[in-house]
Order: C-alpha cells, then sequence, then structure tokens
C-alpha cells in the first residue's frame, strides 16, 4: 500500500492539513505500506519562503516519519512538482499525441465574454462549449487543456460511498499552465500514478472535480487509485468549514502554546474517527492499530478547542504517570517563566511534581508558576476581597497568620509533617479549611490558584514561607 500527503507549501499549517497527513500515515503503516511526502508547489503566487521546512518540520514533531520525499530521497525523487516539470510534460505530449489535449491561446478578455455571455443565458460556463475548431500548436508558454468526453460518470469513494455524476459537472480542464508547470488536477494524477499511489486521501473539497480525474484517468488508460475524501473540519458553531476566524490557531501556534504532539495527533485523529468505543486517549501506536477508513464519518467533524487543551491535560498527566517528572520536564524547557532561568532544574522538578495536574499546556507554567521564583507583589484585595475572608477583620487576619508563623518556626520541612501541622492549626484556631488555608495561600503565592498548601510549602522552603507570610502580616498590621 502506498499513501501520500501532498501539501502546498504556502506557510500556513491548518488544523485540516495535518488531518490530511495523519491517516494516510496511519493507514501506511498499518499495512506495512510506504508513506509520502510530496511537495505541490506548482502555484508560484502562494508559494511561502520556508514553508516547505515548517511542513517537514511539524511532521517529525507529530512523529509522521515519511518513507519518500523531501530529506529521506526514495525511487521516485524528485518530490518537489516544481522540479518535475519534465514528467508532466511527457504525460501531457501523450495526451496530445492521442488528441485529448490542445494549446489554448484564448485571451482572458475573452474568456471573460464566455462567461458573461453563459451568466445571461443564465447557463452554466464549461469552456468546452467554446472549445476552438483550430486550435494552434502547443508550445510552452501556452496554456494546455484536456479535451474531455463528458459523460455519466460511477466511481467508488472510500468514505462517501458510491457517487455518480453527469456530464455537466466535466469540462476541458488546464493541465499545464502558461508558466509551464501543471496544475493541480493534473500533476497530481501524473505523481501518484508514477509514484505508485494506491490510496488517495484528501479533503472532500476535491470531490467535485473527481470526475474530471476519473476522465483523466481513463484518457491516460492509469487504473484510478481508492479515493478516500476526509470530512470537512467545521467550526465551533458548526454548519460552515472551520477558518482562519473561527479561533482555530495554526498547528505551529499550538505548539508554541505548549500542546503536546501526542495530543495534537490524537485530537486530530480522532476528529471524524472514532473506533467505535468509548475510548478517548490513543497513543500512535494505537492509533495506527485501530484506525480504518471504514469508521470515517462522513459528515463534518466540528472543532473544539475546550477538548483538544483537555486531551493535552491528559497526556501530560499520562507523561508525567508513565514516564516520570524527568521526562515531562524535557519537554517543559521552553515553557517557564524568565525568571526561572537563575533556578536549577530540580527546583523546576519538583514545582512541577506538584503543578503538572493542573496543566491543560505547558505554557501555563508561564502564569501559574511564577511565585515559586520570585516574592508575589501584596496585594491585600485578594485578601479583603476573597469570598471566604471577608468576614474577618484585618486584625483577626494577621492572627491567624502570626498563629501560623509560630506553629512552622521550628518545624521539621516535611510534607507530612507540614500537612499535621496545617491540621492541627485548624483545630487550634476553629476555622475551616476554606478560611484558614485560603489567607496562607494567598500570603505565600498571591494568585487565584496554587496546588495543595503543604506541598507548595515543602517546595519553597521555610525561609521563604515565614518571610512570606511576616510580610502579609505586617502589610495588614499598617494597612
Ligand atoms: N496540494 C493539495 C492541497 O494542499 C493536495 C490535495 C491532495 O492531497 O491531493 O490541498
Amino acid at each position: 500500500m502506498k499513501t501520500r500527503f501532498a501539501p502546498s507549501p504556502t506557510g500556513y499549517i491548518h488544523i485540516g492539513n495535518v488531518r490530511s497527513a495523519i491517516y494516510p500515515y496511519l493507514l501506511a503503516r498499518q499495512n506495512q505500506g510506504t508513506f509520502i511526502l510530496r511537495i505541490e508547489d506548482t502555484d508560484q503566487a502562494r508559494y511561502v519562503e520556508g514553508a516547505t521546512e515548517l511542513i517537514e518540520d511539524t511532521l517529525k514533531w507529530l512523529g509522521l516519519d515519511w518513507n519518500e520525499g523531501p530529506i529521506v530521497g526514495g525511487p521516485n525523487a524528485p518530490y518537489f512538482q516544481s522540479e518535475r516539470k519534465s514528467h508532466y510534460i511527457d504525460w501531457a505530449k501523450k495526451l496530445i499525441a492521442m488528441g485529448r489535449a490542445y494549446a489554448d491561446d484564448t485571451s482572458p478578455e475573452k474568456i471573460q465574454e464566455y462567461r458573461d455571455q453563459c451568466a445571461r443565458a443564465k447557463v452554466p460556463y464549461l469552456y468546452r462549449n467554446f472549445r476552438p475548431e483550430n486550435p494552434p500548436e502547443w508550445h510552452e508558454g501556452l496554456p494546455l487543456r484536456f479535451k474531455s468526453d463528458p459523460k455519466p460518470r460511477c466511481w467508488h469513494d472510500e468514505v462517501m460511498g458510491d457517487m455518480e455524476a453527469g456530464p455537466e459537472v466535466q469540462d476541458d480542464i488546464i493541465l499545464i499552465k502558461a508558466d509551464g508547470l501543471p496544475t493541480y488536477n493534473f500533476g497530481h494524477i501524473v505523481d501518484d500514478a508514477e509514484m505508485g499511489v494506491n490510496y488517495v486521501m484528501r479533503g472532500v473539497e476535491y470531490l467535485p472535480s473527481t470526475p474530471n480525474y476519473i476522465a483523466l484517468y481513463e484518457a491516460l488508460s492509469l487504473e484510478v487509485p481508492k479515493l478516500v475524501s476526509l470530512p470537512h473540519i467545521l467550526a465551533p458553531t458548526g454548519g460552515k468549514k472551520l477558518g482562519k476566524r473561527d479561533g482555530a490557531k495554526s498547528v505551529t501556534e499550538y505548539r508554541a502554546d505548549g500542546i503536546l504532539p501526542e495530543a495534537m495527533l490524537n485530537y486530530l485523529a480522532c476528529l471524524g474517527w472514532n473506533d467505535g468505543t468509548e475510548q478517548e486517549i490513543y497513543n500512535k501506536d494505537e492509533l495506527i492499530q485501530k484506525f480504518a477508513i471504514d469508521k470515517v464519518q462522513t459528515s463534518g467533524a466540528r472543532y473544539d478547542e475546550v477538548k483538544l487543551l483537555w486531551m493535552n491535560g491528559q497526556w501530560i498527566r499520562k507523561i508525567a504517570d508513565e514516564q516520570g517528572i524527568d521526562a515531562l520536564y524535557e519537554r517543559t524547557l521552553d515553557f517557564w517563566p524568565e525568571i526561572a532561568a537563575n533556578y536549577d532544574d530540580e527546583y523546576k522538578k519538583q514545582v512541577l511534581s506538584i503543578i503538572y495536574d493542573r496543566l491543560k499546556t505547558l505554557s501555563d507554567l508561564r502564569d501559574m508558576t511564577s511565585y515559586f521564583f520570585v516574592d508575589p507583589t501584596i496585594d491585600l484585595n485578594m485578601v479583603t476581597g476573597n469570598k471566604f475572608l471577608k468576614k474577618f477583620s484585618e486584625e483577626e487576619l494577621s492572627t491567624m497568620l502570626q498563629l501560623t508563623v509560630e506553629k512552622l518556626k521550628g518545624a521539621d520541612w516535611t510534607q507530612n509533617n507540614l500537612q499535621n501541622l496545617l491540621n492541627q492549626l485548624l483545630e487550634e484556631t476553629n476555622k475551616k479549611p476554606a478560611e484558614l488555608f485560603s489567607i496562607i495561600r494567598i500570603a505565600l503565592s498571591y494568585a487565584p490558584f496554587s496546588p495543595a498548601l503543604h506541598l507548595t510549602m515543602e517546595v519553597l522552603g521555610k525561609n521563604i514561607v515565614l518571610a512570606r507570610l511576616q510580610k502579609t502580616i505586617a502589610a495588614l498590621e499598617n494597612d
């Protein structure tokens, strides 16, 4: 089995583009087949510098290794369409020789005239209705068109089922453009045939053009590969295709935000496919094992960023629990707040070990851990405005903190002991946990959230804990 991912290097890696890479990858790996990466860079106007590297880098990040393609090479090199010009010309010449392709020297103005004429007559515009009787001989620099033979066509789509289309959707499509490069419509057919691709998986947006592709396969006496249309990814509100404006970031941005590749792969693989069970978390090997085309859904799948974040949180925990904190820590190196740079790895690992189960993305570390590295700014509004603390006077709050300082001063600084001391304090002060622990937590972190108090204290260390408690006591007294 040979599958391929054939992106165009336009610089922006949309969620949907990546999913079009994942399914063919899974299918190829499941069948010990070949997964090809081919760069479809024939649209010079849309080409973006560095976009190919971005594609390669994203696939590597996701763990989608390719057997043939850029960097690794292969028997069908080159894998850039812009370097395969002679291949398309050879196939085009075959069509010319058979009388199935002709040069098109119609000016854009003339084409516009044809279009206007059709609009006035309220009939769809089809170039073949204006096909010239005596086209000039073809040479490079002139567009080359397919001479279609419109007729009813049937084919099978592995996801969408049995399909049929009438002659009205078949036209004399352009094969070679004026710049000498092929259109997508022609280029991909030549490449898939030469490269031996037998499963063509791509977005459902190519479905309407498929009758034209079938006609081309037929004209070239090529076997039609298995055709697999992948449903659209829909905007979170449903109804329409997910676009840049719907809040979905590019894969590059999600990566920079600290989405793990395992989570991205898992989430996108399950967007439009499920194995019929309740399972939601899959690693790559499980996906390879379980992926099945007949379980790819035919309707669009709604993009849900909340779910992606949830899944990422699950993966953060999974890595910590299965591979250990050191393994998770390696993934976090780019995501700590700047001030953490002065601290050693061991200390950051301790912080990570008590906070990882609250992270949704790795970049949450930036906002959620600063008080482990720098004294927080005192903000008494957080104390007096707290819903559990509102009812106490500043004096009462200060007393609670003083009693805490007394209790902790000579303490043996282990989490078990700290836990016991905090429980004793609850009894001695006759306060509820939400009350006593809120004032201590705020004095230590001035953050909306922190891990369990005894763990936070253990990591911060005695000196810092006592100093921060004292500072808030002083602030309450001087207020
Ligand atoms: N170059 C096309 C795209 O990026 C590929 C479509 C296909 O997979 O055949 O949309």
